[in-house]
């Protein structure tokens, strides 16, 4: 069966736990073991905190969440419309940060990748970010 979500929340750190949660719950239905469950919100929480700390650098802003069941497929995107990317193959490398200052260690696209099975990155410099990532649960 088809299942789907979508959620705006303000761009605060506060709510980066409310929005891994979230996805948690709206996965549960789907059986995924504990391991499966902790991949899935471990990715979301780097997505939303990279929206937060460096699409709208801490200023305000909104954050979008969609999530898409397909079976045992899961699809989030997490989007914002803040600063953007420049240089997306670089950004994914693992180590780089742009915020060295803030202790950040340039490993939050190598875990999404680690955890998901396939992350797309849509980025334009100025309007905003989509990270797309897919799942397979149930499987192990
Ligand atoms: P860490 O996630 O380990 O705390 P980090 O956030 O710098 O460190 P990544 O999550 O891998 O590392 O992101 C790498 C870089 O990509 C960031 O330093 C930032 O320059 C850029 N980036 C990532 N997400 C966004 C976004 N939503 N908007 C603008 N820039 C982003
Ligand atoms: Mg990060």
């Amino acid at each position: 069966m088809k299942n789907e979500m979508k959620m705006e929340f303000a761009s605060q750190s506060e709510n980066e736990g409310f929005a891994r949660v979230a996805v948690g719950a709206f996965i549960a239905g789907l059986n995924p073991t504990v391991d499966e469950l902790a991949d899935i919100k471990t990715a979301v929480s780097e997505a939303v905190t990279n929206a937060i700390i460096h699409g709208y650098e801490q200023q305000p802003g909104k954050v979008w969440i969609t999530c898409e069941t397909d079976e045992q497929e899961v699809e989030i995107c997490v989007i914002d419309n803040g600063r953007g990317i420049a240089d997306i193959e670089k950004a994914r490398e693992p180590l780089y940060t742009t915020k060295p200052e803030l202790e950040r260690s340039g490993m939050g696209f190598t875990f999404m990748e680690a955890f998901m099975d396939e992350v797309w990155v849509a980025s334009a410099v100025g309007q905003g970010t989509r990270v797309t990532m897919k799942k397979r649960i149930g499987r192990e």
